[in-house]
């Protein structure tokens, strides 16, 4: 019987995860997915917000600056990409200018740090090609950039080197309580515990339903975007934001930590968790855009995407204990900020549960993980390690420069990936400008020799993704 269960595998479990595996106590992770970060918070902009936009007195307004301080050091403890980028949120009348005083005091209420009015000189001597309809912003210096599934990766690989159970393809189907014991059936079997943690993102409502009263409804917003190649990521140099406005919050203009761009998303409410793209709301983006930067090359478009924010009916996040059902803690509703917040959640979780029994500290525990970055190495120590490791000397993803060596060491790491995204969103393989279209089939034949599958059992990525379906003569596929 595990302590604690935490049913889903996002940023937000994972989290959980990482700092709970710091005490004695015995935990185990439950993901529909074959991967961990394979839901929200595979698809979104990445950016851990400064926190001047939610109600103050929100738990949005609280975890957002939390989760926000935190991010740095976490990220350098994680050995991931951390961006200092900084935001803008654009104005283009007066009465925008007005609406960015009214976010500047927001922030000092909720207690952002280094937030600042610009003018339009100003505002153009940070970001040179802002179209001519900017008239100034509101600068968040604190505001950054990561990359969502590198980060996610990390927290539970460390969680996970620190004896917590991560069980993938493990869709938790029911869940029952007898005498203070939780039974969760899975489609792979039963698991008991004394306490569950819902982050079960858009599902986090049928997850609580699966026991408790219906306390919230989730309501799947939809967002698009444009990912562009590294020659459009030049020209912006921090996230962009639209002033908000009767049209909505507008699309934003960001720089990613790889160095290409991406632009969008847009707000749409939908029935469930459907990431299609569709050509009406990507030239609405694309409009919008112009506003921002009417300088956009999109040509040089390599991938579109969609993700879906879990918006809760109370309009916050839900971080709380059912009111129906004790030790079932709901950590739901986390639209953005939710990827800057999750940090700074997992953190407390520990305060909740020991108010129940008191947890010890572990007097030895992991916090810190490192990982090689062969294309940010200096000459001599690639030599050191192509002599030591030749794998090393065979560059794989010549985009993205990720050698056969970086590939190979992700199955000896804590979470091997089990599909060719898998590999992508470890390494990087596959991110570039031609998507797969040059390294896909040697990733995929590396990824058959290491789970020692055959070919028609090869992944894109989630169950069913299948690459090669059938023979197409007798011999080969
Ligand atoms: C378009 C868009 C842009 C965004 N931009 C930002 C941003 O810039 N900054 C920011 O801070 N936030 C942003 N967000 C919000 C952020 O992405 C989310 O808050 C965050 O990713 C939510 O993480 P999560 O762990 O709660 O959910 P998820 O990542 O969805 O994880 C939930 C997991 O639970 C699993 N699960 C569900 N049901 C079950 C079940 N029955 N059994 C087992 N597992 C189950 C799912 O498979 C999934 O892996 C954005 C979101 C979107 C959609």
């Amino acid at each position: 019987m595990y302590d604690v269960i935490i049913i889903g595998a996002g940023v937000v479990g994972c989290s959980t995860a990482y700092w709970l595996s710091q005490y004695e106590m015995s935990i185990a992770i439950l993901e529909t997915h074959n991967d961990v970060a394979n839901g929200t918070t595979k698809a979104n902009s990445g950016c851990m917000h400064a926190g001047y936009d939610p109600q103050p007195g929100s738990l949005m307004a609280k975890y957002n600056v939390e989760g926000s301080l935190m991010a740095k050091e976490l990220c350098e403890k994680l050995d991931v990409p951390y961006n200092n980028d900084g935001s803008l949120v654009l104005a283009y009348n007066q009465q925008d200018v007005q609406t960015l005083q009214e976010l500047y005091q927001r922030g000092i209420q909720n207690g952002v740090k280094e937030l600042y009015i610009l003018d339009e000189k100003e505002t153009r001597k940070l970001e040179p090609l802002l179209s001519e309809k900017v008239v100034g912003s509101l600068y968040a210096k604190t505001s950054a950039i990561i990359d969502p599934w590198r980060y996610t990766i990390a927290l539970v690989e460390v969680a996970v080197e620190n004896g917590v159970d991560l069980k993938l393809s493990n869709e938790v189907k029911a869940i029952t309580k007898e005498n203070d014991v939780f039974t969760v059936t899975t489609s792979k079997g039963q698991y008991k515990c004394r306490y569950i943690i819902n982050a079960a993102g858009v599902y986090s409502d049928i997850v609580h339903e699966m026991i408790g009263e219906k306390e919230f409804t989730i309501i799947p917003v939809r967002g698009q975007y444009f990912l562009l190649d590294k020659s459009e990521g030049e020209k912006v140099h921090l996230t962009l934001f639209q002033c908000p406005s009767k049209y909505g919050k507008g699309v934003a203009v960001c720089p990613t930590v790889h160095g290409n761009m991406i632009v969008g998303p847009d707000a749409e409410t939908i029935q469930f968790e459907d990431l299609a793209t569709t050509s009406e709301v990507l030239n609405y983006i694309k409009e919008r855009s112009a506003l921002t930067m009417d300088c956009i090359n999109f040509k040089e478009n390599i991938r579109n995407f969609a993700g879906v924010r879990a918006r809760s009916d109370r309009q916050d996040f839900i971080i709380e204990e059912s009111k129906s059902v004790k030790n079932f803690y709901n950590l739901a509703g986390m639209a953005s900020p939710g990827l800057t917040a999750a940090c700074a959640i997992g953190y407390h979780v520990i305060d909740w549960l020991n108010t129940k029994e008191k947890f010890v500290k572990k007097e030895n525990y992991q916090e810190t993980r490192k990982k090689v970055h062969f294309k940010d190495l200096s000459f001599e120590e690639k030599n050191e390690m192509i002599a030591k490791n030749p794998a090393y000397g065979r560059i794989i993803c010549r985009c993205e420069q990720v050698t056969e060596g970086e590939i190979l060491d992700c199955f000896n790491s804590p979470i091997p990936p089990q599909s060719i995204d898998g590999i992508k969103r470890r390494t990087n393989a596959g991110m570039g400008r031609c998507q797969g279209g040059f390294c896909g089939e040697k990733v995929a034949m590396i990824l058959k020799e290491k789970l020692n599958i055959e070919f028609n059992e090869i992944l894109l990525d989630k169950e069913g993704s299948n690459i090669l379906m059938n023979k197409a003569k007798e011999g080969d596929y």
